[in-house]
């Protein structure tokens, strides 16, 4: 099947293909062929064209216990794909249709769905832990032995095929770069969603983001979008800021370069009594943040993003 092809040969069958298996926590993915059983009730099963890495698919192939550790699975939620066969009971979508995977559901009959002031599906998004969404721990995925592989986030791009629900699963214009694309999978979505959605950037106001990687660019990239008239991008790497600066960053500081004085008494001077918005980006705040939560004067609203 290519990128505009309206027809499968394997519709209703089990697919066999490739995909990269994580088998044990911190040990290399392992390309093995695999069978992808066909989409039921509410799901598709997709093609992947174009899958990206992203910081949580390193967090959870390392860690070696919780909810979410059930090896062997197939990980990988950044992707594009086009869309091969459908299951029953699937409406707005059909065969050849190019599809984004997003890990957080999306029900749009419940009260939170059809909010425009939540994004939190009361009926699903409490489960991350299931394999499929509406079937529990029952796997699309099988391998040569015939053993289930388990999914990761209800999307698993880590294949050439895998099965996701349609409450994850957003259409695309098949104009728009794939590569580019698969990106809003996950971090360029929590990143703008994070400075226009949840922290609500105002126009004029100060904003400063902790960790310069996928996420922490795309939050600069929302405070620009939102009118943010200053935006201070704190990271370790140096390099980053050129970068940054394409993104809207207008001023940065390295905390190596801090000598004594803490990150907040730095950005207090730059700012003149403190920024309006400060989002950390999850690792990184892990690293340096200590002597920045001592200091927390002058800031008004606070976020925490992701995990890239
Ligand atoms: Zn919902
Ligand atoms: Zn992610």
């Amino acid at each position: 099947m290519d990128k505009t092809s309206l027809f499968s040969i394997h519709e209703g069958k089990p697919i066999r293909c490739k995909a990269a298996i994580s088998r044990k926590p911190g040990e290399a993915l392992v390309i093995e062929e695999i069978h992808v059983d066909p989409p039921q009730a509410y799901e598709v099963r997709i093609k992947i064209l174009c899958t990206s890495l992203c910081h949580t698919d390193v967090s959870f192939w390392k860690v070696e216990s919780g909810p979410l550790v059930r090896f062997p699975m197939i990980l990988g939620h950044e992707a594009v794909g086009v869309i091969e066969s459908i299951g029953e009971h699937v409406n707005g979508f059909q065969q050849g249709d190019i599809v984004l995977p997003v890990f957080h559901p999306h029900c749009e009959e419940c009260r939170d769905c059809k909010s425009s002031r939540s994004n939190w599906c009361a009926r699903f998004a409490d489960d991350f832990a299931s394999n499929t969404r509406r079937y529990g721990m029952t796997s699309r995925f099988k391998d040569s032995s015939g053993e289930d592989i388990n999914h990761f986030l209800f999307v698993s791009s880590f294949s050439e095929y895998t099965v996701v629900d349609i409450a994850h699963l957003v259409k695309l214009s098949p104009d728009i770069p794939v590569d580019k694309a698969a990106l809003l999978s996950c971090g360029v979505s929590t990143g703008i969603g994070a400075a226009w959605k949840v922290a609500n950037v105002e126009k004029g106001s100060t904003v400063a983001v902790f960790g310069l990687g996928a996420v922490g660019l795309a939050v600069a990239e929302g405070a620009r979008l939102r009118g943010a008239g200053k935006i201070i991008g704190v990271d370790l790497n140096p390099e980053k800021f050129e970068l940054g600066k394409k993104f809207g960053f207008t001023d940065f500081i390295n905390p190596t370069l801090c000598g004594e004085k803490k990150i907040s008494e730095v950005i207090q001077e730059m700012t003149r009594g403190g920024v309006d918005y400060k989002l950390r980006m999850r690792w990184f705040t892990f690293f340096i943040d200590r002597g920045f939560q001592q200091h927390p004067h002058g800031f008004r609203k606070n976020g925490n993003v992701g995990d890239r």
